[in-house]
């Protein structure tokens, strides 16, 4: 059978970190097993959900070089959860309840008094005909609670967690459709599941009490004749992602895709660090993909929080951009700047976009230091000595070197001054041959004071 995941965010704000880093699990495992990776758009809140961030999502994504075999919209398929629906509602699998929210958290407030799990009581499911009748009479709508089957144990071998088990009993029935006929993400995530022909639900641990619920709605929805029949998903449940101080903090909250495209983090990086965060394999600057997807494994996951750090992220981006190859970076480099030039440049850089800032020292005009008497002098001979050919750095400091008697710092520094301004940068041999012989000459006359 085809291995197909699915990444399944609602379009109520841009994904960040976290998100990013399901989806990305969850692009590997399909890719890993040649298979298929889905986005499923869960729009069913039509009032939160929003179309730039559906286009913010789908440009993430593209980034990230995850693009989708497929997209599914989940507000395009209520014909389905409709059909869905009316099986388990006459298989008896979903019920009419009206209590208003107050009502709810006043039972939930009395249980916790009393001691006990705050469990809805399951009162609609003992309402009579009249009671439903006299309730549309007073134009209250119900809402919709997935009956869950008291004596069916649920279990599950996570592909993460282990065996997992549950008492149904221990848990409220799920409300599934709102009192205005609009779904919650419960039931029509099975659907889905089922209709799409998921076979890995790969998602954050605080859907693990969710889970414990769905897997009663597969089982009900195949009873009921819904889809064909097949084994249920694979559940893997991993552990959240949280900042340096321990949780998920804004900050972490906040960084979305776009956040950091802006800021300059290779998208490479990213992935790199996300694919094994939270792994036992060892986070480093791999930009093949392959080499990640070969790696993957969810058995390297472990079950305490991961910890995301920027400042590993930017450790392992310089990684990233000291590998980048001219044809991944062209578009982003200043005009004129070469193959050559970003290959004397990129291992300076800590950011692509920061290419710009030694282009310049190479294009000029330059601030030059003061030099001393004996330094000018040194200078001028240096003009003087320059024989400009191939490798013409190693022969003009060896010859410096002969002639003058200086080594080390003495010979190379004021050279570098002269020629870039700066106290360290780039090898002087890759730049050189990118001054051009004039500029080398013009600013070493000039710093000499000549
Ligand atoms: N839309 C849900 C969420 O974002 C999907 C969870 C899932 O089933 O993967 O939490």
């Amino acid at each position: 059978m085809t291995t197909v995941t699915r990444f399944a965010p609602s379009p109520t704000g841009l994904l960040h970190v976290g998100n990013i880093r399901t989806a990305l699990h969850n692009w590997m495992l399909a890719k890993k097993a040649g298979g298929r990776f889905v986005l499923r758009i869960d729009d069913t809140d039509a009032e939160r959900s929003r179309e730039d961030y559906v286009d913010a999502i789908r440009a993430d994504l593209a980034w990230l070089g995850m693009e989708p075999d497929a997209e599914e919209r989940q507000s395009a398929r209520t014909a389905i959860y409709e059909d869905a629906f009316e099986r388990l509602r006459q298989a008896g699998r979903v019920y009419r309840c009206y209590e208003t929210a107050q009502e709810l958290d006043l039972k939930r407030k009395v249980l916790l008094g009393r001691g006990l799990p705050p469990i809805y009581d399951r009162a609609g499911l003992s309402l009579t005909e009249a009671d439903h009748v006299r309730f549309a009479a007073e134009g209250t709508a119900p809402h919709w609670r997935f009956a869950l089957d008291p004596a069916e144990p649920i279990e599950w071998n996570d592909g993460i967690r282990g065996p997992q088990h549950f008492d149904p009993a221990q848990l409220s029935d799920p409300v599934v459709r709102r009192a205005d006929g609009s779904w919650l993400y419960m039931l029509p995530s099975c659907i889905d599941d089922i209709e799409m022909s998921i076979t890995d639900v790969l998602r954050g641990e605080d859907h693990v009490s969710n889970t414990a619920a769905q897997i009663q709605m597969f089982t009900a929805l195949h009873a009921a004749g819904f889809g064909a029949a097949r084994p249920l998903p694979r559940f893997a449940h991993e552990a959240l992602l949280v900042g340096t101080e321990g949780k998920l903090s804004k900050r972490l909250g906040s960084l979305s895709g776009a956040a950091l495209r802006e800021s300059g983090i290779e998208s490479d990086a990213v992935v790199a660090l996300l694919a094994r965060l939270g792994t036992s394999l060892p986070v480093e600057p791999i930009a093949d993909r392959q080499t990640l997807v070969d790696t993957f494994d969810l058995s390297t996951f472990g079950r305490a929080p991961a910890r995301f750090d920027e400042a590993e992220l930017d450790r392992v981006n310089h990684g990233i951009v000291h590998q980048l190859p001219f044809v991944a970076v062209a578009d982003r480099l200043p005009a004129g700047m070469d193959e050559a030039a970003w290959l004397a440049i990129r291992p300076n850089l800590e950011k692509v976009a920061d290419a710009a800032d030694w282009w310049r020292v190479v294009t000029g005009p330059i601030d030059l230091p003061v030099f001393d008497a004996d330094t000018r002098a040194f200078l001028r001979q240096a003009e003087a000595d320059l024989a400009w050919q191939d490798d013409a750095w190693a022969v003009w400091t060896g010859a410096l070197k002969e002639a003058t008697g200086r080594k080390g710092k003495a010979l190379f520094l004021p050279l570098r001054r002269a020629l870039t301004g700066q106290d360290s940068g780039p090898e002087m041999a890759r730049l050189l041959p990118l001054l051009g012989e004039d500029t080398v000459r013009r600013r070493l006359l000039r710093a000499a004071g000549a």
